[in-house]
């Protein structure tokens, strides 16, 4: 006979807390970078893996809301948000510009099918669209000697009553820097009407005083999330950014090994000596990056350490002598820290960890896995 208890109380330990808190501190971290800009707070991929319910309790006091999917503007419709949301990449097909108008949404408008679907388009109250020049990232947009063109036949539309102007920098967190994208986007949109969007996170915060950039509306997504957009130049405590998540978990046993004795799948990590590791509850189908083998940092009870072995798909083994020296005896059920804030209030910020796996803060909180309970904290 099954037990007679609900499922909801019998999960694996691992979950991601949310902290709502840490999100509302972010985002006036970034307003006070851009004090004349409203903020779009970016969502899209379900608020870099956040839930779009926190995302929206963490950033009402953004000036509206950015995603990429009907599914994330109708959630925040239903959650009682009234104001602005911009498609960003725009309709995907003609039949959702009907789900733009039914909902309100603002959608961006970056290639010729996009305004041939609008023109055939029936709808009461006319759109509020966002065209977008390629200035040089080559991914979406008009090309700049085609831009003035798109905002013609846009402007013609009845469909159509405000035509804002936006692009997206490639290089704002790195030595290339913005200026040259800044000039074409200046040169080919200086004499539309129509308000600007110009700045993702790494530009907020880095190039927010530079010539060109100042715009009606940024548009941050990583620096919301408590990460810096410009690791290793920048730590996010350098930017005054909290973590937002925590990706916690706990050890469910542990193992004693003799010198010689090998950890995990193809045994890489050998103990060069006897010594303790614990096994957490946590691996590549929660999230965690197998790149991290044998590498990534981990906290135990908020003591830093690292994992050894691989990375498996519901586990993963760290190394507890740092424990010993700490003071904490190593045991079962002990808290441990994938990145984010521990109990204790140590900190694993998640660039870190991105970094130790070869990769970027993004994927990781993009990358923890439907399974993983994310809760508000
Ligand atoms: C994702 C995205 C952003 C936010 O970028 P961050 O680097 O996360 O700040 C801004 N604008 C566009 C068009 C995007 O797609």
């Amino acid at each position: 006979m099954a037990p007679n208890l609900p499922l909801a109380d019998m999960p694996r330990p691992i979950q991601a807390r949310i902290h709502i808190e840490a999100m509302r501190h972010n985002l006036q971290r970034l307003k006070a970078h851009a004090p004349d800009s409203r903020v779009w707070a970016v969502v899209k991929a379900n608020a870099y893996g956040h839930g779009i319910e926190q995302a929206f309790e963490g950033f009402r006091a953004a000036d509206g809301f950015a995603c990429l999917n009907l599914e994330e503007a109708q959630r925040l419709r239903e959650l009682g948000w009234r104001g602005p949301i911009l498609l960003l990449e725009g309709c995907f097909e003609p039949r959702d510009l009907e789900w733009c108008s039914r909902l309100g949404l603002w959608h961006v408008v970056h290639h010729d099918a996009q305004i041939d679907a609008l023109s055939a388009h029936k709808t009461q109250v006319p759109h509020h669209v966002f065209l977008k020049m390629n200035s040089g990232m080559n991914r979406l947009g008009f090309a700049p000697e085609r831009y003035r063109a798109a905002w013609s036949r846009l402007n013609a539309l009845p469909q159509v009553d405000e035509i804002s102007h936006m692009t997206h920098f490639s290089d704002a967190d790195g030595e290339r820097g913005i200026a040259h994208q800044v000039a074409t986007f200046a040169k080919h949109s200086a004499d539309l009407p129509g308000e600007r969007s110009l700045s993702n996170s790494a530009a907020t915060l880095r190039h927010a005083n530079a010539a060109g950039v100042a715009a009606d509306w940024v548009r941050p997504g990583i620096g919301l999330y408590g990460a810096s957009p410009d690791h290793p130049i920048h730590q996010a405590s350098d930017w005054g950014l909290l973590p937002t998540m925590s990706l916690q978990s706990e050890l469910i046993a542990l193992q004693s090994l003799k010198a010689g004795d090998t950890v995990g799948y193809g045994s890489s990590f050998v103990a060069p000596h006897e010594m303790a590791i614990g096994i957490a509850a946590g691996g590549y189908a929660d999230g965690l990056m197998r790149s991290g083998s044998n590498r990534a940092p981990v906290l135990v009870a908020g003591v830093r350490t690292h994992m050894v072995g691989r990375v498996s798909m519901d586990m993963c083994a760290v190394d507890l002598r740092p424990l010993h020296a700490a003071g904490v005896n190593p045991a079962v059920g002990l808290e441990v820290t994938f990145w984010g804030q521990a109990d204790n209030a140590a900190v694993l910020p998640i660039d870190e960890v991105a970094q130790a796996c070869d990769t970027i803060a993004y994927e990781l909180m993009c990358g923890v896995t439907p399974r993983v309970p994310k809760v508000a904290a």
